[in-house]
């Protein structure tokens, strides 16, 4: 009963994000072939709108728009160098300025970049997330832990912020960029009481709570159905811990903060390319295949061909789960981590 008034809560105070995942779950009712002709005309159309609303893209893309179709490997690549030079550049003309904010990304790792977004992006965000989770069994109402280990996220004011939005989505943060051992197994008990569906966060820190599970022979509740792993690269023996300690299936998650839900694993342990997000490249620079992402959404910041640090390849072939999304493979080490 409580979880229901809570769900009809949660889809009156985020019209918007309810809206955007049941268009994206209407995406993925489509069949490969719909939805790559659909990728291509959005990709066509971001090029558009960056050429004609950034005077950073105004400059290197113009001259491609005459070219109908356009060669999208012609196109320049955007590095995190260029995004933190021209930051102000790659702001839309059109965006309202009274209402953009700063976020970072970063993480534990890495050299931090700024971006712009909104709340409708982060709506967009939200939804995309909710779709992944879905891919687990869990549905709207279920509860999701997150083991958040960014202090920005979790800071007033931060992306993940919202003290009554967590509490009406049934999702609890735990601020988990600082921990200790005693904090470790405070958390572990905390997930025993909290009985959630999933769980969310980054690799390491899950797998340091999977480490103390098993350690100390916690009993995990039958609740839980998946974890979902982000924001850094899985590795074979943190995914063992953590499906040892918790008892259910770890799903990897791909993107970052500035192009969030690039992929995601599905049950048949397959990592899709959300083709109705991104446009995902993987071009082969200095020995590996460079990853190059494209937003196909975000008309605040527009980002095309955008060397995101990370390595991977696009792989040929269907998945057994029946999603209609490509497959594609990480390279164990992200460059991020290094
Ligand atoms: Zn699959």
């Amino acid at each position: 009963m409580i979880e229901r008034l809570r769900h009809w809560l949660h889809r009156r105070h985020h019209p918007l994000r309810y809206a955007h995942l049941d268009a994206l779950l209407r995406t993925q009712a489509l069949n490969r072939d719909e939805l790559l002709a659909r990728q291509q005309r959005d990709l066509a159309d971001i090029v558009e709108f960056a050429a004609t609303h950034t005077s950073c893209y105004a400059e290197t893309l113009t001259p491609f728009l005459d070219r109908s179709p356009f060669d999208i490997n012609e196109l320049p690549i955007l590095k995190k160098d260029d995004v933190i030079r021209r930051m102000d550049d790659l702001l839309a003309d059109n965006a309202d300025r009274s209402h953009v904010k700063i976020g970072h990304t970063g993480g534990s790792t890495g050299k931090p970049l700024a971006f712009w977004y909104d709340d409708a992006k982060h709506e967009l965000m939200r939804a995309g997330m909710m779709r992944s989770y879905m891919l687990s069994g869990w549905r709207p109402r279920q509860k999701i832990l997150n083991f958040w280990g960014a202090r920005q996220d979790v800071v007033p004011g931060g992306v993940f912020g919202a003290q009554f939005g967590d509490f009406i989505a049934a999702e609890h943060t735990i601020a988990a960029f600082e921990y200790t051992e005693e904090k470790l197994v405070e958390w572990a008990r905390f997930i025993q009481r909290c009985r959630p569906v999933l769980l969310q966060g980054y690799a390491s820190v899950l797998a340091e709570v999977a480490r103390v599970v098993i350690e100390n022979r916690l009993p995990m509740p039958k609740t839980l159905i998946g974890v979902y792993s982000t924001a850094e690269v899985l590795n074979d023996a943190q995914r063992q811990r953590m499906q040892q300690a918790f008892g259910c299936k770890v799903f990897n998650q791909y993107g970052s903060r500035e192009i969030p839900n690039i992929a995601c694993e599905c049950s048949h342990g397959n990592m899709h390319v959300f083709t109705d997000m991104v446009f995902l490249e993987s071009q082969p620079l200095k020995n590996e295949n460079r990853l190059l992402v494209t937003s196909l959404t975000n008309r605040l910041m527009p980002m095309i061909r955008y060397d995101i640090g990370d390595s991977g390849r696009l792989l040929d072939g269907e998945c057994d789960c029946g999603l209609p999304f490509p497959l594609m493979e990480m390279a164990l080490c992200r460059q991020n981590d290094l």
